[in-house]
C-alpha cells in the first residue's frame, strides 16, 4: 500500500510539474503573441429591444495563434489572470477598443470586459486615464463591464474607482448579473449605467418558471433604478419577445449577431454613418 501511495504521489507531482510547465509555456506564448500582434477583438452587436437597431458592440478578445489556430478567451484568460499577463493584455484590449470606437459614429459605444485582476491592480485608474488621454475617443463611447467579484473585495476602493471612472465620462456595466452574490444593495450603492442579465437566466426562459420571475424582477429593479437592462445570450425569437415585452432595454446574443471580426462589421457601421 505504501508503495502504491508513493507512486500515486509521484504521478501527482509529475502531473503538477507538467501543469506548471504548460502554464509557463502559455505565459511566454501570450507575451510573444502580444509582441507579434496575434490578438484580435471580435465585436458582438447589442441592439435596442424596441427597434432592433444596433446601439453598440461588446469587444471579445480572440487569439489568432500561429500553430493552434483561433483560441477562445476561456482557454487563455484564466492563465493570463493567474500569471498577471492579463494586465498587459487588458491594456491592449482597452487601447484597441478606443481606437475602434474613435472611428464609430457618436451614438455607438464599445464595451470591454475588465478582469477582476485588472481592477484590483493599484494603477488601474491611472492606466485607464492614460489610455483615454492618448486616444481621441469620446469617453461616453467606452463602457467597462465588471463583475460583482470586484465589489466584494474592497467595497470602499471599488466605490471610489467606479465614481472616478464616471467622472471621466465612462459608462459602467455590471456583467453576469444574477450569478454571483448579487446583493441587491450593490445596485443602489454603485453608479452602474447598465446591468447585464446573465445568459443562464435567458436560456432558461420559458422552460423554468423561476427564470421568468427572476428575469422580470431584474428588469424591474434595473429600470426602477434608472439603469439600462441588457439581456445576454439571446438565441431565440421567443426569448427576444419575452424580454422586450418585459421591458428589457437591449438584447445581445447569437439571434441578433455573433461576435465577428471588425472588418466584417465595418460595412454595417459605415451604413449607419450614411443613414
Ligand atoms: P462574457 O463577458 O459573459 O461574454 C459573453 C460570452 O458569451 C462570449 O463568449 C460570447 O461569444 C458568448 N455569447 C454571446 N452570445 C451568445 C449566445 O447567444 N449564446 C451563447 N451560447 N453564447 C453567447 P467568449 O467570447 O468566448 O468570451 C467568454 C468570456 O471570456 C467572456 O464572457 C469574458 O468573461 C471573457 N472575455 C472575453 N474577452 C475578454 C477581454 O477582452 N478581457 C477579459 N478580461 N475577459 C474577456
Ligand atoms: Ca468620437
Ligand atoms: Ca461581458
Ligand atoms: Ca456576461
Amino acid at each position: 500500500a505504501k508503495k502504491s501511495g508513493r507512486n500515486t504521489f509521484r504521478s501527482y507531482r509529475k502531473g503538477m510539474d507538467e501543469l506548471i510547465e504548460k502554464r509557463r509555456a502559455l505565459e511566454a506564448d501570450i507575451e510573444r503573441g502580444l509582441e507579434r500582434g496575434e490578438f484580435e477583438l471580435y465585436l458582438q452587436p447589442r441592439v435596442s429591444a424596441l427597434d432592433a437597431l444596433i446601439v453598440g458592440y461588446e469587444a471579445l478578445v480572440r487569439w489568432k495563434h500561429p500553430e493552434r489556430g483561433m483560441v477562445q478567451p476561456g482557454d487563455f484568460i484564466p492563465v493570463a489572470e493567474v500569471s498577471g499577463k492579463i494586465i498587459e493584455l487588458g491594456e491592449w484590449v482597452q487601447i484597441e477598443a478606443c481606437r475602434l470606437a474613435t472611428g464609430f459614429p457618436e451614438h455607438l459605444h464599445i464595451s470591454v470586459n475588465v478582469s477582476p485582476v485588472q481592477f484590483r491592480h493599484p494603477q488601474f485608474l491611472e492606466r485607464i486615464e492614460a489610455i483615454l488621454d492618448a486616444s481621441e475617443v469620446s469617453p461616453h463611447q467606452l463602457e467597462l463591464e465588471i463583475t460583482e467579484s470586484v465589489l466584494i473585495d474592497d467595497d470602499q476602493r471599488a466605490r471610489l474607482i467606479l465614481g472616478h471612472l464616471k467622472t471621466l465620462g465612462l459608462r459602467i456595466a455590471l456583467d453576469d448579473f444574477g450569478t454571483g452574490y448579487s446583493s441587491l444593495s450593490y445596485l443602489s450603492r454603485y453608479p452602474f449605467d447598465v446591468i447585464k442579465i446573465d445568459r443562464s437566466f435567458v436560456s432558461a426562459l420559458g422552460t423554468e418558471e423561476t427564470a421568468d420571475a427572476i428575469v422580470r424582477t431584474i428588469i424591474d429593479l434595473g429600470s426602477g433604478l434608472g439603469m439600462r437592462v441588457v439581456a445576454e445570450g439571446v438565441e431565440t425569437l421567443d426569448q427576444a419577445r419575452y424580454l422586450s415585452v418585459a421591458g428589457c432595454d437591449e438584447l445581445q446574443g447569437y439571434l441578433l449577431g455573433r461576435p465577428q471580426p471588425v472588418d466584417s462589421i465595418a460595412s454595417e457601421v459605415s451604413a449607419e454613418i450614411v443613414s
